[in-house]
């Protein structure tokens, strides 16, 4: 008998129908043997709405309060969910984060999870029953509540999959599965049956939206398989696991876009030792998240840093970068949002040479400038102007016979 966790997220359980519905193909789960533990997000757009609500009464939105009143989100539909379960004579409970053991570092809204002390899970599943988790949250080591961040469920299936020792989470969402590249863009994106742990890991870094990337690594760190899937047809979606498993391992997997960062370039910075050490220490303190860095060779003892960062917090990094201009010896700093990235992602590139050169002569080919590339063993990510991203991705996704 295997025993599975089961991720449903918000718009999975947005009205009492999809509950219902929810229920019912848990119930098949059961019958056809599967013990079952669920990892259960907020109703629709209920964590959004409590959002909402704390900026209606304060501007200083205290952290200890804000995981109170955004963890409530989950016990509304945990509970309902367990009640429409035993209506169907399926027996279930559900437990809050902190009943369920999952306990975690103390920063609030943002916190790690440290530990899941699933005695609980696993007696109730003993017991033959379903155990609905509340996603997103835990408790810290001093007793209070605390969340994962925002699309902290997935983490949440992940780490009791991991704790249970179960066969795998399947993450049920609105989607069928992880895609050769976004649909919207490529309408003749696949769906892809296997990828490895290493490359949805570097998808969801690159960009790609679903799963949330850290539960991503954590299934990768604690090797837990799972499955994406849709909670709307039901179909067999994109299962994640070891690479050895990978069936027809292709050298490219997927082409992932990402918009969102900007690009910051520090202009003639003095070449000695420390000035990088200065730039990228300024960011780092101000919690600022660089992605991809360029240097370029020095002329006449000058040269230029250019680095790429969430738009979001783009003042933060032109105060942080323009605070070090002196110590640096810089000139300038200006940044360019109409960027966008694209990354290629596949474990076949780790032993097919060549791959880099197919990318720049496509891109070449379609006139699309690179402004800068970054590389892991398994990934070649290229920086171009936003406007000619979509072309890039349709190019490559062709390129590579993706589609
Ligand atoms: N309800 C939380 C959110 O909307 C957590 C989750 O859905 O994973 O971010
Ligand atoms: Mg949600």
């Amino acid at each position: 008998m295997a025993l599975v966790v089961h991720k449903y997220g918000g718009s999975s359980v947005a009205d009492p129908e999809r509950i219902r519905l929810v229920a019912d193909y848990i119930g098949r789960a059961r019958r056809r043997g599967d013990d079952v533990v669920v990892a259960i997000s907020a109703m629709g757009k209920t964590t959004d709405q409590l959002d909402r609500l704390a900026d209606d009464v304060s501007t200083s939105r205290p952290g200890r309060e804000m995981d109170l009143l955004l963890s409530s989100g989950e016990r509304i539909s945990m509970a309902l969910l367990t009640m429409a379960l035993t209506d169907l004579g399926v027996p279930a409970v559900s437990l809050t984060g902190s009943q369920a053991g999952i306990i975690t570092d103390a920063s609030h809204q943002r916190a790690r999870i440290l530990e899941v002390r699933g005695d609980r899970v696993r007696a109730a599943v003993a017991a033959g029953q379903v155990v609905v988790v509340a996603g997103f949250q835990g408790v810290s080591r001093s007793r209070d509540v605390t969340t994962l961040g925002r699309g902290g469920t997935d983490t949440t299936a992940v780490a009791l999959a991991a704790a249970l020792d179960a066969d795998r989470a399947e993450i049920y969402t609105d989607v069928s599965g992880v895609f050769s590249a976004d649909p919207r863009v490529v309408p003749t994106a696949r769906r892809l049956t296997h990828l490895s742990w290493e490359e949805l890991l570097e998808m969801c870094a690159a960009g790609c939206p679903k799963p949330d990337v850290r539960a991503a690594e954590f299934a990768r760190t604690h090797r837990v398989r799972m499955e994406i899937r849709s909670s709307f047809t039901w179909e067999a979606g994109t299962r994640v696991g070891p690479e050895e498993e990978v069936v027809e391992q292709a050298i490219v997997s997927a082409i992932v876009l990402e918009g969102g960062e900007a690009k910051v370039t520090v202009a003639g910075v003095a070449d000695r030792v420390g000035v990088s050490a200065t730039l990228f220490g300024a960011l780092a303190d101000r919690g600022v998240n660089v992605d991809m860095i360029v240097q370029n060779t020095s002329l006449d003892g000058r040269t230029d840093i250019s680095f790429t960062m969430p738009i979001s917090d783009l003042d933060v990094g032109l105060a942080a970068s323009r605070s070090t201009l002196d110590d640096i010896g810089a000139a300038d700093v200006t940044a360019d949002s109409d960027i966008a990235k694209v990354s290629i992602i596949g474990a076949g590139m780790k032993t097919n040479p060549g791959v880099a050169a197919t990318v720049f002569r496509t891109l070449a080919g379609e006139q699309i400038n690179i402004e800068m590339i970054s590389t892991s063993p398994i990934r070649i990510s290229v920086v171009v102007h936003q406007a000619e991203a979509e072309q890039a991705v349709q190019a490559l996704h062709g390129a590579f016979g993706l589609g």
